[in-house]
This record gives C-alpha cells, sequence and structure tokens, in this order.
C-alpha cells in the first residue's frame, strides 16, 4: 500500500497530504490542458507535484542482455548513473525494470495514467517519451529531464496506398520523421541526454562532453538535446556519405563536428577509443538508455490503436538497436497485461547493407521457420556495407546484433531486404499517394511490398510501417530519382518536371500534352 500511495502521488498533481487519501484507489487528476498566467515554470510545477524523494518508487538498472535472453536474475548490475556502456565480459546491457514494483498497479491503471498525458503541457508527461516516465527512466527526478516534447507522432491510415498498391485494408504508417530533429532518434536521446544531465549534476566533471559516431541522425538528435541543456557534444561523421540536412543540424547546434574520411563502422571504432580514454560520454546506441525512449514508439502505437496489437510492425534496421526497442516496448506492455500479445516484427534491410538478412537466409532450411531463427546467431556474420540512398542504414557490423535476433526470436519475427532500386520505387510509389518517405522508410515499405506479394501478409491484417525520418531530410535521391539522374535505374515513378517557354501557346501546349485538356 506504501507503493501504490506514493505512486498516487506521483501522479497527481499535487501531493497527498493525508494518509486516509492513500486507502483505496484514487481517481488520477487530468493533468492541465489549458496553460495560465506564467507565475512560476512548468518545471517547478512538476517539482511541486512529485517531490524528489518519491522517485525511487520503481527502479531500473543496467544488467547484461545474455543474462536478460536466459530470463534468468543478472549477475552483475549497475546503476543507471554509473558510466557503464558494457558488462565486463564485452556484452551489451540491457536496462532492467524492477518489473514487480510496475506491476503492482493493473493494466487500467497504466492505460489510464498515459492516456491522461497525451498532448498536454505538464512537464515532463507533454513528451510522448516522458509520458511513460515509470516505465523509461523511472529514477530521473524531472527537474533533470531534457525534453523538447519529442514523440506523439500520427499513425496514419495509409488507405489508397494499401488498397491500389497492396489490396490492403488496414495499413498504417507511423511518422516518427515527424519530430524535432526529422528522425525517430529523438526518441532514444532525449532519455539519453536527460540521465547524462542527472550524472553531470551529481558527479561534477565526470562527464565534460557527449560524443557519437553517426550515419546522420543520431548526430542531429545529440546536437539538438546538448544545445538544449548546454552540454558540450562532438560527432564524428563519415566524409561525404551524409546529406546536407543532416550534416548541417550538428553545425548549427554548435557541435564539435568532426568529418572524418572513412564510413560509419570507421567513426564507431574511433569514437569508442575516444570515449574509452577520456570524460567524454558515449551516445551511440550500444548505450542501452537509448533503446528505453525509442520504445516508447511501440507502446505508442499501441495506445493509438486504443490498446489493440497490430498483426505486423515493420522497421528499417541499420544498427539494430531499433529493433530491439521496438521488442522491449510491445512486450513491457503485455507483461504489465495492457496488451495480450506481440505483433510480428520484420527488420527490411537494405541489400547494401544487409548483414541480418544473409544471416536469415543462410539459416534458412526445409525446416519450419522457428528452426530458422534459431541458429541466426551462428550464420551471422559482419559485412563490408556498399554505399546506399538509405545512408542512415549503412551498417555492415551492427551493434546491436544479439539484441535484434533476441526481439526476432521471441517475436516470430521476419528479416527482409530491398535492393537500391526497389527502395527508390517503394518510396516513390507510396509518395504518389500522398507520403514523402526518406529511402529507409522506402525500405520497409518495399519490405512490405515483397511481403504482400508472397502472401506472407495478407489483405486484411493490420500492418503498420514504421517511417523513421521525414522525407524533407533526404531530398537529393528524390530529386535523382525523378531526374531520371541515377546510374542503372529506371525510375519507372519518377515525375520530372517540364521546362516550358513562358509563351501561353506553349503553356497551352504542354498541357494539352500532358493531361489532354
Ligand atoms: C537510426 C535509423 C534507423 C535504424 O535504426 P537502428 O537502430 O540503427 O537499426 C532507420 N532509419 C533512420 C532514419 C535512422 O536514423
Amino acid at each position: 500500500m506504501q507503493q501504490s500511495c506514493n505512486m498516487q502521488r506521483l501522479l497527481s498533481e499535487q501531493p497527498s497530504t493525508s494518509s486516509r487519501m492513500c486507502v483505496g484507489r484514487q481517481v488520477e487528476r487530468t493533468p492541465r490542458r489549458g496553460r495560465q498566467l506564467a507565475s512560476h515554470d512548468i518545471r517547478r510545477e512538476a517539482l511541486e507535484r512529485a517531490p524528489e524523494h518519491l522517485a525511487d518508487t520503481f527502479s531500473a538498472q543496467f544488467a547484461p542482455i545474455t543474462d536478460v535472453k536466459a530470463k534468468r536474475p543478472p549477475k552483475e548490475t549497475y546503476s543507471l548513473d554509473e558510466v557503464v556502456y558494457k558488462a565486463s565480459n564485452g556484452d551489451l546491457l540491457d536496462v532492467v525494470h524492477d518489473m514487480d514494483a510496475l506491476a503492482q498497479f493493473d493494466a487500467a491503471h497504466w492505460r489510464k495514467v498515459f492516456d491522461a498525458r497525451v498532448g498536454t503541457t505538464s512537464w515532463p508527461y507533454g513528451s510522448g517519451v516522458w509520458s511513460k516516465k515509470e516505465w523509461v527512466l523511472p529514477g530521473i527526478s524531472d527537474d533533470d529531464i531534457v525534453s523538447m516534447f519529442e514523440g506523439n507522432s500520427n499513425l496514419f491510415w495509409a488507405e489508397r496506398f494499401g488498397r491500389q498498391t497492396l489490396s490492403m485494408s488496414d495499413l498504417w504508417v507511423k511518422q516518427c520523421g515527424n519530430s524535432h530533429t526529422g528522425s525517430f532518434k529523438d526518441l532514444g536521446m532525449t532519455a539519453l541526454v536527460s540521465q547524462v544531465n542527472r550524472i553531470r549534476r551529481l558527479k561534477p566533471g565526470s562527464i565534460s562532453a557527449v560524443g557519437c559516431a553517426s550515419t546522420g541522425d543520431t548526430s542531429a538528435a545529440l546536437s539538438a538535446y546538448c544545445a538544449a541543456a548546454g552540454i558540450p557534444s562532438i560527432v564524428f561523421l563519415p566524409a561525404d556519405k551524409i546529406s546536407m540536412a543532416q550534416l548541417v543540424q550538428p553545425i548549427a547546434n554548435g557541435a564539435l563536428v568532426l568529418s572524418i574520411d572513412t564510413d560509419f563502422d570507421g567513426c564507431m571504432k574511433l569514437i569508442r577509443q575516444v570515449t574509452a580514454e577520456t570524460p567524454i560520454y558515449l551516445a551511440n546506441s550500444m548505450n542501452s538508455l537509448r533503446l528505453e525512449g525509442q520504445k516508447t514508439a511501440a507502446i505508442e502505437i499501441l495506445q493509438q490503436f486504443d490498446w489493440q496489437v497490430p498483426d505486423w510492425v515493420i522497421i528499417p534496421g541499420g544498427n539494430l538497436g531499433n529493433i530491439y526497442a521496438f521488442y522491449k516496448g510491445f512486450k513491457m506492455a503485455r507483461d504489465l497485461g495492457l496488451v495480450d500479445k506481440l505483433p510480428r516484427l520484420v527488420v527490411a534491410q537494405t541489400a547494401n547493407a544487409n548483414p541480418l538478412y544473409r544471416a536469415y537466409q543462410r539459416s534458412q532450411t526445409k525446416d519450419a521457420h522457428e528452426a530458422r531463427l534459431s541458429d541466426l546467431e551462428d550464420k551471422y556474420e559482419p559485412i563490408k556495407a556498399k554505399t546506399t540512398f538509405a545512408s542512415a542504414i549503412q551498417i555492415g557490423d551492427p551493434v546491436s546484433i544479439d539484441r535484434a535476433i533476441m526481439a526476432l526470436q521471441e517475436s516470430n519475427g521476419i528479416v527482409e531486404e530491398a535492393t537500391e532500386e526497389e527502395l527508390m520505387d517503394a518510396a516513390a510509389r507510396a509518395d504518389r499517394t500522398g507520403m514523402f518517405n526518406c529511402p529507409h522508410t522506402g525500405v520497409a515499405l518495399a519490405a512490405l511490398i515483397k511481403l504482400r506479394q508472397r502472401q506472407v501478409i495478407s489483405p486484411s491484417d493490420r500492418t503498420v510501417v514504421v517511417s523513421t525520418a521525414h522525407g524533407l531530410k533526404f531530398t537529393n535521391s528524390k530529386v535523382d530519382y525523378h531526374s531520371k539522374a541515377i546510374p542503372d535505374m529506371a525510375c519507372q515513378f519518377a515525375n520530372p518536371p517540364f521546362s516550358v517557354k513562358n509563351d501561353l501557346g506553349a503553356v497551352m501546349d504542354a498541357l494539352r500534352g500532358q493531361i489532354g485538356i
């Protein structure tokens, strides 16, 4: 009951003053929607609502992923306040929540709490990530949170693309790229930078700056959140391999940008060496704090479907942290009873950076699908990734391979791939129905088209394609496609503009020629 009492106080706008208030289940007060006079700011309001000492009602810590996978109590754990990226034996770490504490509250309670926070301006719940705070980083003080009210992205019914291209009636696109820096990386970065902000307060001098290697979107998100908090950021980018829009974001946000003459995997190796020797904190997705934020997109999908589980969720995969993050979000919602099953997950890789797809193919036998998933580990080998329009997933040696394999095995998942032509065509076809897709979303859409053609996904299956970045970040490739300027590509859905003289007759001729008026 003590826990429950704390919980009620944590969630209500003011701390309870009488112990009688903790008897029985209290109705939570809805966070305020309209904002009154700014007599004091929303951080202060949050502090008054949730005194710091109540923050330990729920807890989370780092534990090795191998223990999580084996479903056994971890041998080794670390506080989230420690600067640690890997277990002593080199295993990836995972943030493990005190599920018993969370399970003291029933599913109806959590649904109600989460639903009441959507779209408010209450600090920090106005964020789609922090509206799930107890499931994300429960121990962090509201005052340490660095947020730009990310998340809460729209999940829309892709009616015309679904019907005309795929004969599907229940196709949805989760627009995670409609976000502060234009990609879903914001979801994870708010979690990581908030925790860094906390550690810098608890242990002054322990972290001088935050660094990452990036294919573009991570550096944009890192530099924006660091700039919002006043924390120095450093980004290592592969020279000439990212879009101008991605490059200019960290520059504009004041990050120290090193453009290095190598690929992503090369940048990753360098940043790992640098962060091992300096008080620069590593922000790459090997750092499992980010996945805690990323996973909220999965919970949000369930919430947007009024806690119904879709049949399929298709996610483009590069470093493969996100496939695990989505799995983790769905799994937490299932384990705490908010939903009763997991969706089947599809990792979509570009054919130019497809180490997981190759492992999946190699383990293909005449046996059942499950048998195929069970030896993915043995069949996996890193590759040298080739250039792709889907530059954010041009990764040949994904850091989170172990986590991704676990997510596939537990969700009866599938791996699909898309060539450059397939991904550009898929993006262009969907654009013709009103979308404006980035190439990574193109990879997921191409995977969907193939799975429909093979009848793996059936016409009435409720399917969600995760759109990971905003198309406006990747206009170069689209301009080349529509100009038919891509070597060895038919660009069959190109819609090039016509050059017409400044003359009514010429304009009329062009119109007659094209649309037969
Ligand atoms: C990071 C990223 C991905 C892939 O996420 P991983 O965790 O690296 O697999 C996909 N699309 C975009 C736009 C990204 O920025």
